[in-house]
């Protein structure tokens, strides 16, 4: 691939082999690490300042400045623009909200959400959809196959059906949210539910990927990555280009915390932003494993400059085998015990002085009420941001004074059933949480007559 100013390299400290963008790699084939898509700077042409990128917004009939992921092409510039795909990617909303400001526990006017559930297939993974599909196309795929808790297949299958390529996903059989499932179903993709949780799915993918030679887009995809970098980029515009002072998104795999950190390790870098904001990566207590690692008194478990200690990792992912602990949470698209991307998110933590908790699913059930009554509305996972943006309040370890982003990864409409069954208390047998709703909004039952229903409307 001449005149491309990016190859792929090991992020294994003592490896750090190379290998040319032609190559459809999940891992390292000397090591087995994870890889990074890395740019020779000095041949990319930057803009001057970060706001100059924003000169975009006045040429959207070009198809690449109309994506929220190519508008900010050059700090991704793996791909020919002739490879670049897009569904209109990224067209996303950072919104000032003060109701969940006071819910948080921070000033008036310093909580911001940057609603990503506003993308085409309704989730932040269309951002990196639209970057690993042009890699795709760039070495020529057929077959594009994941293993998805559900906006995974969802984004790939739509981005698929407009590529033209075939779209194979494993689903486990245990929780989807039906949101999710009926669109990779309507999009045509092939569809295989694994008798396994989604840890065991993206095991077997993997396989299969090897086996078949197909296309893998799971977030252990490097150029996926660097689709979602971009999502930082425009919070920094939505924020007129101020950097904030917390960034908090949910962990599940661990793809977009990760992708975040590489974003402000680049920007520092390039001279492009003179700080970096700390990032708050929050999981789910019935998930918990980047929280036990990172937070627990005999592991704390640090990036030391790539000097971390692996077999901790390993250690817990047989303790999990051994017990037959599984994940369990309704934020099913963070219920995953064995993040791909830890290394990677590990990276990003100690690049943005980051901070790792777990939240109790009651509390991700009414931080979401409170992200829907103040006009947004998420998904379960997404709502773990707003959540443990709270709980980083309630310890003081962010001020009232800070400028907070929660970052809302998935669209209110993914997963009915939780939403129904939070406000209503007739949760399925899949989305049972315990703990006080808070914020229910019970639909009142009237009769069928006027006088009634007007009776109803003035005392309810
Ligand atoms: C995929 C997903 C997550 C988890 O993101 P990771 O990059 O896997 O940590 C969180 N929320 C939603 C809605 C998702 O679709
Ligand atoms: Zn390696």
């Amino acid at each position: 691939m001449p005149d491309i100013p990016a190859y792929q390299e090991c992020i294994n400290i003592n490896c750090q082999a190379n290998f040319d963008l032609a190559q459809s790699l999940v891992a390292c084939p000397k090591c087995g690490c994870l890889l990074d898509v890395q740019y020779e700077w000095d041949k990319v042409k930057l803009p001057k300042k970060l706001s100059d990128f924003s000169r975009r917004w006045a040429t959207r009939e070009n198809r690449l400045d109309f994506s929220g992921v190519w508008r900010f092409r050059e700090l991704l510039d793996f791909c020919d623009d002739r490879f670049k795909v897009s569904q209109g990617e990224g067209q996303t909303l950072l919104q000032r909200c003060d109701g969940v400001a006071e819910y948080v526990g921070v000033d008036k006017g310093k909580l911001f959400l940057q609603y990503e559930g506003l993308n085409p297939s309704g989730s932040f993974k269309d951002n990196g959809m639209a970057a690993a599909f042009s890699h795709a196309a760039m070495v020529g795929a057929r077959r594009v196959a994941c293993a998805s808790t559900g906006n995974t297949s969802a984004s790939l299958a739509r981005y698929a059906s407009a590529a033209g390529m075939e779209a194979i996903v494993f689903v486990g059989s245990g929780r989807i949210a039906f949101g999710k499932l009926a669109q990779a179903l309507d999009y045509g993709a092939r569809t295989f539910q694994v008798a396994g949780d989604f840890d065991d799915c993206m095991a077997r993918v993997k396989e299969a990927t090897e086996a078949l030679s197909l296309y893998l887009v799971n977030s252990v995809n490097p150029f996926r990555l660097e689709g979602q970098k971009t999502i930082m980029l425009r919070v920094l515009e939505g924020m007129n280009w101020e950097v904030p002072d917390w960034i908090v998104c949910p962990g599940g795999n661990l793809g977009n915390s990760s992708a975040f950190g590489k974003m402000w390790g680049e920007l520092k870098a390039l001279g492009l932003v003179k700080r970096v904001p700390r990032l708050a990566v929050i999981n789910s207590t019935g998930a918990p494993t980047l929280d036990r690692l990172v937070n627990s008194p005999d592991t704390l478990l640090r990036y030391n400059g790539g000097r971390f200690d692996r077999a901790a990792i390993c250690r817990d992912y047989q303790w999990q085998d051994d017990t037959n602990t599984k994940p369990h949470t309704i934020a099913s698209a963070i219920e995953i015990s064995k993040p791909v991307n830890i290394d990677k998110c590990l990276r990003a933590l100690e690049i943005c002085d980051g901070v790792v908790r777990a939240i109790p699913d009651g509390d991700i059930m009414n931080a979401k009420a409170q992200v829907g009554i103040h006009g947004l509305g998420c998904e379960p996972a997404s709502a773990a941001s707003v959540a443990g943006a709270r709980l980083l309040a309630e310890e003081r370890l962010i001020s009232r004074d800070e400028r907070v982003v929660c970052i809302l990864t998935g669209h209110a409409l993914k997963d009915p059933n939780a939403t129904v069954g939070y406000h209503t208390g007739n949760y399925d047998a899949d989305h049972r949480v315990e703990g006080e709703r808070l914020f229910a909004n019970m639909p009142t039952p009237v009769e069928n007559d006027l006088d009634a229903i007007i009776k109803a409307i003035e005392t309810s």
